[in-house]
């Protein structure tokens, strides 16, 4: 029989920003359940490779790598976890790294830099590399993975690896040679990847999300992205720039998924989807939606929308862009399989990102009115949800 290949598979440390009084300005955000690692490691073992979770993230070491000034505050940039320079860069037959955040680009660089150094190869994929690719090919990435569905992953990993690719290399980016197709040939759909092992799903539990107060009957936590994509375009989202359009598991899938990670141990599940409410405007999508909450229920689990959902499409007329689409009264049935709490098992925590328009309007449409979203927002808060939180960005440098 022969050996599998094996890939070392990189969850980058946290970061920390302190001011000269030692405060860190971020909050952390360390012991997350690992939602893009569980369907990447699940991908590469249907593939035939070995891999293995390196977790940088969980040690207590710290190290100082820049400096940032804000107004007149003087910053130190850290990051968190464990030392990267202790990894053996010869350890695994290739490497893997994800980012999905410009935040982390930097720390994502430092840990690819030092993973090439003894000439192994390092595939890195996320959406941060989609947005800013040549950040990461400056430091010593050997190829990187434009596509987010998973159809790239195996044929690249055969490139790197010195094989024949099992498929034509396309949705990748390459450091030298001949550039492929940046659009994968065929996006794998989420109804597709493969189901996580169990102990798979084991090593991506986490023991924390964000500062919310988790009980300890509630921990470990798990995760779930049951679709891709999205069907809007909001100028301010990267999500429309996978351009795979809108792909949700079915609901056997998704319950499948939860079964899963019910077996891991996990008890609240990190529902990360972008667009979870998607799936509610094609025919028969909102019976699909509170298929997949009874199920959930019924297998005794919580869970909560890290990402939010998509208030417009929780009303009677689902945000859908035609005449029916204006009726904006909440849809309470809806609202209750979304964000009902019962004492034991539902949602737990909403989060509502706080989108508003500074230009026009155009690229906003998915968002209500604002009377309309307080009206939508007390029916969430009827539904008995126990924790709202909002989510506001006021822009990065
Ligand atoms: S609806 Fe959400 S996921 Fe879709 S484009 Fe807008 S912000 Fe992005």
């Amino acid at each position: 029989m022969t050996q599998k290949s094996t890939i070392g598979l990189i969850e980058l440390p946290e970061l920390g920003l302190f001011d000269s009084n030692g405060n860190n300005w971020l909050s952390l955000d360390r012991g997350n359940a690992l939602i893009s690692k569980q369907v990447l490691l699940s991908n590469l073992q249907a593939a035939g490779f070995d891999p293995q979770l390196i977790n940088l993230n969980r040690g207590d070491y710290q190290e100082e790598f820049g400096t940032a000034t804000w107004g007149n505050t003087h910053f130190t940039k850290v990051y968190l976890g464990n030392k990267i320079s202790d990894l053996d860069p010869s350890a695994y037959e290739t490497w893997g790294v994800t980012n999905n955040f410009a935040q982390f680009r930097e720390i994502a660089c430092l840990t690819i830099k030092h993973l090439a150094s003894q000439g192994k190869p390092v595939v890195v994929g996320g959406s941060d590399v989609i947005a800013e690719s040549q950040s990461y090919l400056a430091a010593g990435a050997t190829a990187l993975v434009l596509d987010k569905s998973g159809a790239a992953n195996a044929p690249i990993m055969d490139y790197v690896l010195g094989r024949t690719p099992r498929e034509e290399l396309s949705g990748v980016m390459l450091a030298n040679g001949t550039q492929p197709s940046p659009r994968a040939r065929q996006v794998l759909d989420p109804q597709d990847w493969p189901l996580p092992d169990v102990s798979i799903a084991k090593q991506c539990l986490g023991t924390r999300y964000k500062g919310v107060p988790i009980p300890a009957e509630l921990l470990p936590t798990g995760s779930i992205f049951a679709d891709l994509g999205c069907d809007r375009k909001c100028d301010f989202c990267q999500t429309p720039r996978y351009r795979v359009g809108y792909r949700p598991m079915s609901p056997e899938r998704t319950l499948q998924w939860y079964k899963i990670q019910k077996e891991a141990g996990a008890k609240l599940i990190n529902s990360a989807s972008d667009q979870f409410l998607g799936r509610i405007i094609k025919k028969g999508g909102r019976e699909d939606v509170l298929e997949i909450m009874q199920g959930i229920r019924d297998l005794g689990m919580s869970f909560f929308w890290s990402n939010g959902l998509e208030l417009k499409k929780a009303t009677l007329g689902r945000g859908i862009n035609r005449k029916e689409g204006m009726n904006l009264t909440p849809d309470e049935e809806l609202i209750n399989a979304l964000w009902g709490w019962d004492g034991k098992v539902g949602c737990y925590l909403a989060y509502v990102p706080a989108e508003r328009p500074i230009f026009g309007q155009e690229n906003y449409t998915k968002l209500l009115p604002w009377q309309e979203h307080c009206e939508m927002l007390k029916a969430i808060a009827r539904a008995g949800v126990l924790y709202i939180r909002y989510g506001v960005i006021i822009g990065f440098a």
